[in-house]
């Protein structure tokens, strides 16, 4: 667990040992982008890295991100969108009060996009049609959300956002967006300490942030910050003092998404001056039950022997819904026709079963359940509509004997999970307080902060990523040209 002291105030710093206008706490893709817009802004930079080189969890991703509104890989592969039908989408599907951030996520996005590649990032402009969790074959746009999932597909047009960084071969997607934007900052000689462990904040007489308290080498020194502290320290999710208690049955069961140094130092940086925090409870899980594609044509039922939902839902979206049923568990019914094993989640085949009532008796579920979910589903699906979850059209199929099982449960899969709650921010990255008021010198942005997304039933793939790195940059640009007064 990572060690805090302080807050500091400057009557305990003797001497600072080195200034710069604005210090950045971490070198992921929060971390690049904010130093890349604060430096041409004009403001000298400094950037502490605990790890001996940047990247973070962010070298370490997929590389997908949520961007949309009509971005030149969206034209070019013949979708149409619009800031405004990708505000309606993310309107529809998140139950966020941060209206400011999400309008401003939306109007952004094509910006941003352009940006992102003028660093160097690389998006293909081929589209993959199918349903995956993301491409490594060289597609640059997927759809990772539920924009297709019933009700959304009525409150927005469709439209997929899923930019997908070109990995190459092994390499992550992630790992090459990293490698471009880290040269950038190189390339722009924005300074760098790695192996610089910041414990503390510093704060003056009225409480404004002026500095860090930094642990170099096994040695203690404070660093003044003249405009402002952008911690972009990462999420918490190798903190399992603090996931243990938030998120107790992903603690338990899943595997946390993250490196080592993904251990929360900027939330509780945050906390020692007050900032306010938001969704700490919420995560989003995924162990996929496609590809392959088909198998989205099955049903899930819980314990019970009911549907809960429709199949064809986001990943993260139907991991936060198994969570909620009896002993977070369910099973995936398949027949011969469409069954495959699952490429995500290690889920464990159960078997096949030539009737309704074996698969009952195997799964120790109510006598019956079973062959009335399958009898309600099939007659619906032979009549061409779900009517009960509206599963789309592209997934209906009437399911026959022989059935196979998969158990896709919590507790018994491999569920990779990530935190989506954190520090409180404006659109400008600044640092709030429960009131609303602003932590004056003190910013944040990343994964260290509350997602747009409070949990895996509004999240889409890439929405940490593109978020990250927008308010990254909108960080960098404010506290560049912040006044000592605000
Ligand atoms: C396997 C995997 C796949 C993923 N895929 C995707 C995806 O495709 N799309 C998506 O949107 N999200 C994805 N995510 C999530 C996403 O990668 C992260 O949420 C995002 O990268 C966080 O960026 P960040 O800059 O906030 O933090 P990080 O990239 O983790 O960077 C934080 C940096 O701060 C440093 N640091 C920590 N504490 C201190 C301290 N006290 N002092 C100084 N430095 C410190 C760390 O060493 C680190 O370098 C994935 C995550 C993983 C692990």
């Amino acid at each position: 667990m990572p060690t805090i002291e302080g807050p500091f105030r400057t009557s305990d710093v003797h001497a600072w040992a080195r200034s710069a206008d604005v210090v950045i706490v971490g070198l992921g893709i929060a971390g690049a982008c904010a130093a890349l817009e604060a430096r041409r802004a004009g403001a000298e930079v400094l950037v502490l890295e605990r790890a001996a080189a940047g990247g973070g969890a962010s070298a370490w991703s997929q590389g997908q991100f949520y961007l949309g509104g009509g971005t030149d890989v969206q034209t070019t592969c013949g979708y149409e969108d619009s800031p405004d039908n990708m505000y309606a989408f993310l309107r529809a599907v998140t139950t966020t009060d941060e209206e400011d951030k999400l309008r401003v996520f939306c109007d952004s996005s094509v910006e941003h996009f352009d940006w992102l590649e003028a660093q160097g990032v690389p998006f293909a402009r081929i589209a993959y049609k199918h349903k995956a969790v993301y491409t490594r074959t060289g597609e640059g746009l997927l759809t990772t959300g539920n924009e297709k999932v019933w009700p959304f597909r009525e409150k927005a047009a469709p439209a997929p956002r899923g930019h997908q960084v070109s990995g190459d071969g092994d390499i992550s997607g992630g790992n090459v967006a990293m490698t471009a934007l880290l040269g950038t900052v190189e390339r722009e000689q924005v300074p760098v300490i790695y192996e610089a462990n910041v414990i503390g904040l510093v704060q003056d007489d009225s409480d404004r942030i002026v500095g860090v308290k930094v642990r170099i080498d096994g040695e203690d020194s404070f660093i003044e910050a003249r405009n402002g502290v952008i911690l972009a320290s990462g999420s918490f999710n190798l903190n399992s003092d603090v996931t243990s208690v938030n998120m107790p049955l992903f603690a338990q069961y899943g595997k946390p998404l993250g490196e080592p140094t993904n251990d929360g130092a900027g939330l509780l940086l945050g906390r020692t001056v007050g900032v306010a925090e938001r969704g700490m409870e919420g995560l989003v899980a995924t162990a996929s039950i496609y590809p392959p594609e088909d198998l989205i044509k099955g049903i899930v039922v819980n314990a019970e022997g009911r549907r809960f939902m429709t199949e064809d839902a986001y990943h993260g979206r139907m991991a936060h819904t198994i969570a909620r049923q009896p002993e977070a568990k369910a099973f995936l019914i398949l027949d011969e026709e469409i069954f495959g094993y699952p490429k995500h989640g290690s889920h464990t085949f159960i078997d096949a079963f030539e009737t309704v009532e074996e698969m009952e008796s195997a799964l120790g579920v109510p006598a019956g359940s079973i062959r009335g979910t399958l009898e309600r589903y099939n007659s619906d699906i032979a009549a061409g509509e779900d009517t009960e979850f509206h599963k789309h059209a592209d997934w209906l199929k009437v399911l026959e004997p022989p059935y196979a099982l998969f158990e896709i449960s919590i507790p018994r899969s491999d569920y990779h999970w990530m935190s989506l709650g954190g520090l409180v921010t404006d659109s400008d990255g600044r640092a709030l307080r429960p009131d609303g008021s602003v932590v004056a010198g003190l910013y944040a942005a990343g994964a260290c902060t509350n997602h747009l997304a409070q949990d895996g039933n509004e999240y889409a793939s890439g929405m940490s990523l593109a978020g990250g790195s927008l308010f990254g940059r909108r960080a960098g640009v404010h506290a560049a040209s912040a006044a000592v007064t605000t």
